[in-house]
């Protein structure tokens, strides 16, 4: 099941909560630190251990005093204009973070819109990208939650019309055969 929520994404009660991060994991603005804040100084002290994390790639840490059991850490890339590999490593964070998921026995997970605040990401790009990742792990993963947490309105718009194309494109697809 995919579903896209106004929300924050701290107060999300899923087992795996996703974390826009830097590749430092040492928290920083936005939602990091919306997730540190919340999970306590024990989040930072975990994420020290793992001694930082590629663009693209995801770490997961306990979830510590947030309603989630488990955080999933992954640095979104940078936008500079698209010419710097931006939306595959946009992909991969996807694709890791649900493969870590599933790897570590979690049913439900919420992301946040990776990449579309400081790191500048085109919204629109971004949740086709985000979309279209998701949509194609839930053909495989039939049993999986996966709810999408917007933190504005405007995110939220971008992402119901991605979902909306991309279903539509299915139903297109499916009429076509
Ligand atoms: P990035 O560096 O990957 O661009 P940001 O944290 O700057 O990460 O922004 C990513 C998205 O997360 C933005 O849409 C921002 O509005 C949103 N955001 C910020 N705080 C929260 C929160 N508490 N819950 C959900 N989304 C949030």
């Amino acid at each position: 099941m995919f579903t896209i929520i106004l929300g924050d994404i701290t107060k999300e009660k899923v087992d795996v909560i996703v974390n826009a991060a830097n590749t430092s994991l040492l928290g920083g603005g936005g939602v990091d630190g919306a997730i540190h804040r919340a999970a306590g100084p024990e989040l930072l002290a975990e994420c020290r251990t793992l001694h930082g994390c590629k663009t693209g790639q995801a770490k997961i840490t306990k979830g510590y005093r947030l309603p989630a059991k488990y955080v999933i850490h992954t640095p979104g890339p940078i936008w500079r204009g698209g010419i710097m590999d931006e939306e595959q490593l946009l992909q991969s964070c996807y694709e890791n973070c649900l493969k870590l998921a599933a790897e570590n026995g979690c049913r439900s997970v919420a992301f946040p819109s990776i990449s579309t605040g400081v790191y500048r990401f085109p919204l629109e790009k971004a949740s086709e990208i985000a979309v279209r990742t998701i949509l194609e792990f839930l053909e495989t993963h039939p049993d999986m939650e996966v709810r999408m947490v917007c933190f504005d309105g405007e995110t939220f718009g971008y992402y119901e019309c991605a979902l909306k194309e991309q279903t539509r494109q299915g139903i297109d697809t499916a009429n076509d055969s």
